[in-house]
């Protein structure tokens, strides 16, 4: 993280745009080559220079040499809260914006920053719409050690998660809840922008982590969006400070946008449930759907289920919990999923399974006191259930099990976890070794983490 986002709150974007317009010069003015100069010198972009220097970066104008040069000046020197606000701005406005929130009394969206094992928003989905509140996704493909959620879902033999706009409402009105790939229309500035930062070392910078997020998000046009800020070994931002910082700069980027946005900062030191993969993560999406599944994705879901409830105006929080209980505890909330399932042309009863599943045992008694999150998404990675680069096959029946996590106690040669072959080959002692190699195990038990450690709004 280069920096952290000045606290200020930006202005709106009809002040923002009028700003622009009215007092300061466009990029024309002020060649590219100046405007790098000036960024590099760690001083402000006027609104209008942002602006523009975007729109021409989107059609075509502005090589990606200059791009790249731009992104790094503002990973190195970070942006203030106008200029951030005003590149989210300029991003969203590159393409389409639905305005969802003018067609529907409330629709909720939800994004999360990535981890091992987070099938949250699977599980949140059907489970709020069974609860009457709308909700509906524009989500992505894994990155990096993180799984993606249309991954995910495209492990259900004959899921559509490439809906029209139409068909993406359609599924709304249908069932109250729909995943869907973003469209091509959807901020083409950040398609541009992200292939160019993950080539040149840009990724994390906290004003285009949110800049990106946000553009995206805003063009939607949700009434209100719930943030799952990750925080721990498996999380983008592994630092509590730092995933702090991001949360409050997503609130603060979509300020004067229309939508609500609060955020919950959720630990990701260790893979949440059970399984992390993408057949195996569906699975335990219906598990937890039917009352039977791992504690701690119930928990961290429900928390940001409240939030959701609460924030379309029908619910308090007491009233939240209890609507969402019911749901979950009289199968409505799993029925909910099968239909939304069906609706996006899937049927979950035959999933992916693993060719071969290879057991790995404890080395001693004691207890599992860390499991390093980033490398086992790495595993996942390698075992084929993430891709290496963009192009690669996702292969649905590969992942791990988790029998055993941090803070539980084993008994030398039992069973902590089951490594998932699907397609792919790999000597079983080696792929032990591996597992072992990023986990800790000692004679007491780690202090605990909370699963939820922070609301913020
Ligand atoms: N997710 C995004 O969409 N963009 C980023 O920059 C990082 C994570």
């Amino acid at each position: 993280m280069a920096r952290t986002v000045a606290e200020s709150s930006p202005p709106d974007s009809k002040t923002t745009a009028f700003i622009a317009a009215v007092c300061y010069p466009a990029v024309s003015e002020l060649s590219v080559y100046e405007v790098l100069n000036r960024k590099r010198r760690g001083e402000a972009l006027e609104p209008g220079i942002i602006e523009e220097f975007i729109k021409r970066y989107t059609s075509g104008s502005v090589p990606d040499y200059q791009m790249s040069a731009l992104l790094m000046a503002i990973a190195i020197n970070g942006m203030s809260g106008v200029e951030m606000a005003t590149l989210t701005q300029a991003m969203l406005r590159s393409g389409e914006q639905w305005h969802l929130r003018d067609q529907y009394d409330f629709i909720a969206d939800k994004h999360s920053t990535g981890g091992v094992g987070d099938k949250v928003s699977l599980v949140l989905s059907p489970w709020v719409a069974a609860c009457g509140v709308k909700i509906g996704m524009l989500s992505g493909r894994g990155l990096g050690h993180t799984g993606g959620t249309l991954d995910k879902l495209e492990a259900i033999s004959g899921f559509n998660a490439r809906l029209s706009r139409k068909d993406f409402e359609r599924c709304i009105a249908d069932v109250g809840c729909v995943i869907s790939t973003s469209t091509e229309g959807i901020a083409p500035a950040d398609k541009k922008i992200y292939a160019l930062r993950d080539v040149t070392g840009t990724v994390e910078s906290l004003p285009l982590i949110t800049a990106s997020i946000m553009s995206k998000k805003l063009a939607m046009g949700a009434s209100a969006l719930i943030l799952d800020v990750k925080t721990g070994s498996g999380a983008f931002m592994r630092k509590y400070e730092d995933s702090k910082a991001l949360a409050k700069s997503l609130i603060a980027a979509a300020e004067g946008s229309g939508t609500r946005v609060e955020a919950l900062i959720t630990d990701m030191d260790r893979p949440l449930g059970v399984a992390a993969g993408n057949a195996n993560e569906i699975a335990e999406t219906l598990d937890v759907l039917a009352g039977k599944g791992p504690q701690d994705v119930e928990e961290v879901t429900r928390a940001q289920a409240v939030r959701v409830l609460v924030m379309s105006k029908k619910f308090d929080e007491a009233s939240a919990k209890k609507t969402l209980e019911d749901a979950l505890r009289s199968g409505r909330a799993l029925q909910h999923a099968h239909k939304w399932i069906a609706a996006q042309g899937g049927n979950a009863s035959k999933l992916p399974q693993p060719r071969e599943t290879i057991e790995v045992k404890a080395p001693s008694s004691g207890y599992i006191t860390f499991i390093d999150t980033y490398q086992a998404g790495m595993f996942t990675v390698e075992l084929g259930a993430g891709r290496k680069k963009a192009d690669d096959l996702i292969d649905y029946a590969a992942g791990i099990m988790f029998d055993r996590k941090s803070g539980d106690p084993v008994r030398a040669g039992e069973t902590i976890a089951r490594i998932q072959l699907g397609s792919g080959k790999g000597d079983p002692e080696e792929l032990r070794k591996r597992f072992l190699s990023f986990v800790q195990f000692g004679d007491r038990p780690a202090a605990s983490r909370p699963l939820v450690h922070e609301h913020l709004k």
